[in-house]
Formats: C-alpha cells, sequence, structure tokens
C-alpha cells in the first residue's frame, strides 16, 4: 500500500488490520436492520482462513430478523422510490466516497476475513466505490421511458422499481460483488436486504455502516439498505420466502440457484443470478503463446482460483501442447503461497477447512480417472490453515470430473484439442456457460469461435477485463440475467405502459339504440 520493503509492509499490514478487527473481535458482529444493529438468540463463528481460529463471532438470523429487515426495506422502499434522481445520484456518490475513504481498512479486513491476497483486495476495495460512482451517475435518467404515439393515443413508458430485493452473495471477493448488485438497486430507487456469506461477513458490515450513515444525514429511512448475516438454509432461504421482497439477485453456486428458484416459486419471485463456471480458455497454435500462457496463469491462479470467470479449462491445440504445458508446469511451480496480507503473496489460504477439502479431493480424482497431476495437488505451508498447492492437471479427458466440475480453486486441468471443431465441441460439453477466452492470430476464426462458444462472455486475446457499461453473466446452468451496464435495471425496473386517449378516439359504442 506504500513504498516499504515487503517485510515492513506486512507488519505495517499486520498492525492495522489489527486494529480493524479489534471491534469484531471484541462483540457479535450484528445485523443491521432499519439502521439498527441488532442481535439474534443465535450466533456463528467466522474463522480466519490462515489458521481456522475463531476470528469472531456473529449473529445469525432466523424469521423474526429477515421479518424485520423486509418490513423496514418497504418503509425504506415508500420514501426511496420517489427521491428525484439527482439526488439519489449525489447520495451514491457520497457512499463511494466513504469506501474510498475506509479503503485501506475494507482491503485489510476483507483480506483476512476471506483469504485473498491482500496485493487484490486494495484494488477490489475501489472497484466496489467505482460501482457505485457508475450506478450513480444513471440515476437521474434510470426512469426515462419512450414515447410511441398513435392516432389516437400517446403511449409513453415509464421505468418504475420494483421494490425491496433480497441481495444474497458469496465469499469470493465479496465486498465487490456485493456492490455490484447494490449500487444499481439503489439507484433504480429500489431499497435492499443484504444476505451475505456466511463464511465472509465482515465487508458488508462496514458497507452496510457507510450507508446507513449517508442516508441518515440525508434525513432518509436508514431502512432503505438492510444487512442480515445467517446461514443460506435458514436467513438466505428465509429471505427468498418472504413476500415482501421482490426479487431476488443471488451470486453463488448453480445448485443453490435451483434451490432459490424453488423456495421463491411460491412467491413468483424475480430472480438475477450469477452461477458458477468450468470456463475454457482455448489456445490456437497461431497464438501468441507467451501472452496466452501469461493470461492462462492469471485467470486461474489469481484471487485463489476462486474467481467466476476462471479459466478452469485451458484447451491447447495438439501442436503446441507439449511446449506450451512443460512452460504453464514452471511458472506453476514458482507462484508464490503465503500469508494473504503479506504483499508478495500470490495464493492466500482458500475461505474454510470444508472448501480446501474440496479443492483437494480433486487430485484423487485426477488420478483415478487418469490425468497427470503435473504439479501440486496438496496442501502449502505445512498443512496449517486451508492453504492449497497450485495445482496442474495435465493430458486430461472433457468427460473427466476435474473437466465437467467447478473446483473453485487454484486448479487448472489441461485438454489437447485437434481443430477448430473439436475445440469448439469440447468447449461447449459442459452444463455451465459462463465465460470463454479464445487465443488465435487469424481474426476470423476468433470471430467464428465467439459466435459458437456457448458461454455469456467471451476474451479474445485477452484475459478478463471488466468495462462496466457490458453485460455480465451467463447462459446455461451459469446464470438468468446480466449485471453491468443498463442490463442491471432489468432485475430492478418494471415498464409501465401510461396511455393517453387523444381528442380522436372514440369509445366503441355501447348501448346505443
Ligand atoms: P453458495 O451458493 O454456497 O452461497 C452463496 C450465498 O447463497 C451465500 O450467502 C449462502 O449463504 C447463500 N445460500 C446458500 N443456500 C441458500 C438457500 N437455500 N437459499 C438462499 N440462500 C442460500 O456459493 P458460494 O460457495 O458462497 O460461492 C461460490 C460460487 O459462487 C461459485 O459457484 C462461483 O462460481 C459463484 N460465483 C458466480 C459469480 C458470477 O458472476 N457468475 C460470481 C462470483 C461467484
Amino acid at each position: 500500500m506504500n513504498q516499504l520493503p515487503t517485510s515492513a509492509l506486512l507488519s505495517d499490514n499486520m498492525n492495522k488490520a489489527r486494529e480493524y478487527l479489534r471491534r469484531f473481535r471484541s462483540q457479535v458482529v450484528p445485523h443491521r436492520i432499519g439502521g439498527h444493529p441488532g442481535l439474534s438468540d443465535q450466533t456463528f463463528e467466522n474463522l480466519d482462513p490462515s489458521d481456522n481460529s475463531v476470528l469472531c463471532m456473529v449473529a445469525s438470523g432466523g424469521e423474526a430478523e429477515i421479518d424485520r429487515a423486509a418490513r423496514a426495506a418497504e418503509d425504506g422502499f415508500r420514501i426511496w422510490k420517489d427521491v428525484p434522481g439527482d439526488r439519489r445520484r449525489a447520495l451514491l456518490h457520497q457512499i463511494a466516497d466513504q469506501i474510498e475513504a475506509r479503503a485501506e481498512e475494507i482491503a485489510l479486513v476483507e483480506s483476512i476475513d476471506s483469504g485473498q491476497p491482500i496485493r487484490y483486495m486494495a484494488k477490489a476495495a475501489l472497484r466496489g466505490a467505482e460501482n457505485f460512482r457508475f450506478y450513480a451517475d444513471k440515476a437521474p435518467e434510470v426512469s426515462d421511458g419512450k414515447s410511441l404515439p398513435t392516432r389516437t393515443h400517446l403511449n409513453y413508458t415509464l421505468r418504475q422499481p420494483i421494490g425491496p430485493i433480497g441481495i444474497i452473495t458469496p465469499w469470493n471477493t465479496p465486498f465487490m460483488l456485493s456492490t455490484w448488485k447494490i449500487a444499481p438497486a439503489l439507484a433504480a430507487g429500489c431499497s435492499i436486504v443484504h444476505k451475505p456469506a456466511e463464511w465472509s461477513p465482515l465487508s458488508a458490515v462496514i458497507l452496510s455502516e457507510i450507508m446507513t450513515e449517508v442516508f441518515e444525514k440525508a434525513d432518509l429511512p436508514p431502512g432503505i439498505a438492510n444487512l442480515v448475516h445467517g446461514f443460506g438454509e435458514t436467513a438466505g432461504k428465509l429471505l427468498t420466502e418472504h413476500p415482501s421482497i421482490r426479487a431476488i439477485a443471488f451470486v453463488g453456486e448453480s445448485v443453490t440457484g435451483s434451490h432459490i428458484m424453488a423456495q421463491g416459486a411460491p412467491t413468483l419471485k424475480r430472480v438475477h443470478f450469477e452461477l458458477g463456471g468450468k470456463n475454457p480458455v482455448i489456445v490456437f497454435d497461431d497464438a501468441d503463446l507467451e501472452r496466452a500462457r501469461d493470461a492462462v496463469l492469471f485467470m486461474i491462479y489469481s484471487l485463489n482460483g476462486q474467481r467466476c470467470t476462471s479459466s478452469s479449462r485451458a484447451l491447447i491445440q495438439r501442436s503446441v501442447y507439449d511446449r506450451f504445458v512443460s512452460d504453464l508446469a514452471a511458472r506453476v511451480k514458482s507462484i508464490k503461497v503465503g500469508q494473504p496480507l503479506d504483499p508478495s503473496t500470490e495464493i492466500g489460504p482458500l475461505i474454510h477447512p470444508r472448501h480446501a477439502e474440496k479443492v483437494l479431493s480433486y487430485a484423487k480424482c485426477a488420478a483415478q480417472d487418469g490425468a497427470q497431476i503435473a504439479t501440486g495437488g496438496g496442501r502449502a505451508l505445512n498443512g496449517k490453515g486451508n492453504f492449497v498447492e497450485p495445482t496442474l492437471f495435465v493430458d486430461a479427458q472433457n468427460t473427466m470430473r476435474i473437466a465437467q466440475e467447478e473446483i473453485f480453486g487454484p486448479v487448472l486441468t489441461v485438454i489437447p484439442f485437434d481443430d477448430e471443431a473439436d475445440a469448439i465441441r469440447i468447449a461447449n460439453d459442459v452444463k455451465y456457460g459462463l465465460a470463454a477466452y479464445i487465443w488465435t492470430g487469424d481474426v476470423g476464426r476468433a470471430h467464428r469461435v465467439a459466435r459458437d462458444v456457448e458461454a455469456g462472455m467471451v476474451w479474445v486475446n485477452s484475459e478478463n477485463v471488466r468495462h462496466l457499461p457490458t453485460p455480465f453473466g451467463g447462459v446455461k446452468a451459469s446464470g438468468i440475467g446480466r449485471d453491468g451496464g443498463d442490463y442491471a435495471f432489468d432485475t430492478y425496473m418494471e415498464q409501465k405502459n401510461i396511455a393517453i386517449g387523444l381528442d380522436r378516439h372514440r369509445p366503441p359504442a355501447i348501448g346505443v339504440r
């Protein structure tokens, strides 16, 4: 975060993190409903992924808390939906200002809580502020509609916020991902109840403090933004079932998406899902292989491999396969696993012991199914905490579990292919369809493959570079709906048509003799 040597930066980070975490350790981490911190009868332990010690205790929401939060959100919505767009813009910018002012705190707390290396978390906190600024500037025009006149009627449309939204987020980059949902929902004029992941609840507390302060200062009901902690099967489920909640914006596993759909069915909930992926990166023999290799490494081993758009399946053309794989293996072996607050760490601990076990179990699958483990496959740093070695499975076939299932860790599966048709067939032969990456020097091929690959987003000769106005989301089991740009408003707003009869218009006569 400044120009000190690495060891000094680490100790500086640790001292600051200790200070920021003190308040979380000293009392049960509360919900925030209608602006008020509140507890529950139940609590749960939040673990430090570096050593699995108890980082803090957190209030565990149940029926009473979800109901109170949904009602507070209804009260908040009644006022917020009519706040003029330019005022909403100013308030969302104030939230962004506060995120920037507390970016160091957010980054350090998030890094400890989620195990993500500080080198990435510092940027993720600022990306959260950017999300608020981007959607702040959309607030004044978000309600604009179209006029569709006929000879007899003036039709015009209005876009209106749909009501209180349930926002349910996962544990990977939790701060950035929650702002991606919360910012457009608030810009649209909706109120929210946020249920963050139980394995990384802390940065959501800071965001809810910031929003409460901004709304209170503006004499607005702080129930515009509510926070309830708890487990998916209890707090999350109750939120999806609550009749006052009009839509669920969810980021998480595909199987959880199916549960939410079923839970929300009796109240006909609108859903927006950002789900899992098993994203192919296709490297053709005419590509710039060095750049391709760097991108493959970055897209699977950064963020601990816990990234929905990670390039977790590398499809490499057979003619360059051996060379590419041996370069890849050499680089994977030199990736640094370490403590999350160490600025030189490239991979930190995975989020939870259960998740680390799951990720490690794939080494057995790979061996049983006949793939080779080029490097990794075991625990790192002497087995304390959830540290896993960066792992490379090679000579795999797409039918293997390591090629079909989302592992969600620093694990890459490499599969050879023969030609373009073979690459597309393999790329599409999974249930997911989130992102795809294509490396080629042939522009015609780039367009052909981009069109035929089943994915919501395709990057050609690039890693995942996010441009906020563009749509973000997946097809097949990877999602429903899009984030980003104006696309996000399809979740949070309804189109209303208003038709005004003009002078010429005479209703059909009835009852006239
Ligand atoms: P998860 O589905 O286990 O949990 C996500 C959230 O859902 C948590 O807050 C959890 O408490 C809640 N939840 C669990 N069961 C629930 C239920 N029955 N009803 C309501 N809520 C419930 O996912 P995770 O393990 O936290 O996150 C990792 C997953 O998220 C991966 O599959 C990853 O690909 C996906 N993800 C997708 C995107 C995207 O944009 N497509 C982005 C990030 C993460």
